[in-house]
């Protein structure tokens, strides 16, 4: 079972844990204190310009960090707890160190489904800064095993809470004046936030204007080549399908062409791959619901 009270212990030290979240799994720290988010940054050498999320385990918990407009509530009631992430303005009463923003006077925020990360945020009740648990720009983890391949003896204790359940990023919104915009695809597509607020803008990898410095370029990517669109693969790549599997496939990431699926092994079959093949081609994918979301991370790994 999971250990909650050394998992506690150690946040309460200012040490990293893992943590599974239904999205992938993070690599967690008390988001309040400056030194424990410093490990975060050197541990996956992600730039110090790259703003993390705080996850909270209660609406209370995130008033206490952002102002919420009209919106921000309505999108809160409608998809919290759940894989989406808002950037707010931060509030008067924040408590989380100015290094898990970068600087920024916004706020990202996530309260996730999954009851093992939950549970944990709520037993310390404080917020905790997780971005995903792999080295910068690599591919994202969807297994505690994963994160041990990642970072091995570096990091004491990854809670294992089994598959990450949607296994792709969390969609990131900001909701700043009421004014909603786009900032990441995900499992919650721009329609099903539209279905919530109306017509909201996008501001998806702007590499001259970054409103999220995260969303630049390369990212989420294996060592070996990434070819995407690939209907007929070249003899030395390890050809991943989508849909039912023929002579050419390795891998299929869904037999029956179900997205949800697609995007729940679209990493672990990655990984996988990665460790046997020095290029791999990936088959067209449909832009629909969340496939508009694993072909914005295919593009950005392709590159
Ligand atoms: P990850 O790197 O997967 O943890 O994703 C976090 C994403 O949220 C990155 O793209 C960050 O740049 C973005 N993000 C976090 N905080 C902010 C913020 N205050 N403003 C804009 N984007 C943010
Ligand atoms: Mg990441």
């Amino acid at each position: 079972m999971t250990n909650y009270t050394a998992a506690i212990e150690l946040l309460s030290a200012g040490e990293l844990i893992g943590l599974p979240t239904e999205t992938v799994y993070g690599l967690a720290a008390d988001a309040t204190n400056a030194d424990a988010v410093a490990k975060i940054f050197a541990l996956k050498n992600r730039p110090q310009f790259n703003p993390l999320i705080a996850h909270v385990s209660s609406m209370d918990m995130a008033s206490a960090q952002a102002e919420f407009s009209g919106k921000a509530q309505q999108l809160a009631e409608a998809f919290w707890p759940g894989p989406f992430t808002m950037v707010l303005p931060k509030s008067a009463s924040n408590t989380i160190c100015d290094l898990a923003r970068a600087g920024l006077d916004t706020q990202a925020l996530r309260f996730p489904a999954h009851p093992v990360a939950q549970e944990v945020i709520a037993a310390f009740g404080k917020p905790i800064a997780a971005p995903s648990a792999n080295i910068s720009g690599h591919v994202s983890p969807t297994s505690a095993q994963h994160v041990k391949d990642e970072f091995g003896a570096n990091l004491s204790l990854v809670l294992d809470g089994g598959n990450a359940r949607i296994g792709l990023e969390s969609t990131v919104v900001a909701v700043l004046s009421d004014e909603v915009t786009l900032l990441r695809p995900g499992s919650i597509s721009k329609d099903d936030v539209e279905a919530v607020v109306g017509k909201i803008g996008s501001s998806l990898h702007d590499d001259n204007a970054p409103k999220s410095p995260g969303m630049l370029s390369r990212h989420y990517s294996p060592k070996a080549r990434l070819r995407l669109n690939v209907t007929s693969p070249e003899a030395d790549e390890a050809y991943v399908g989508f849909g039912p599997v023929t002579a050419k496939t390795t891998l299929s990431l869904s037999e029956t062409g179900d997205l949800t699926e697609a995007a729940s092994n679209l990493y672990a079959m990655i990984r996988k791959l990665d460790h046997s093949y020095d290029a791999i081609a990936i088959a067209p994918i449909p832009e629909d619901g969340i496939g508009a979301a694993i072909n914005d991370r295919l593009r950005r790994a392709a590159l």
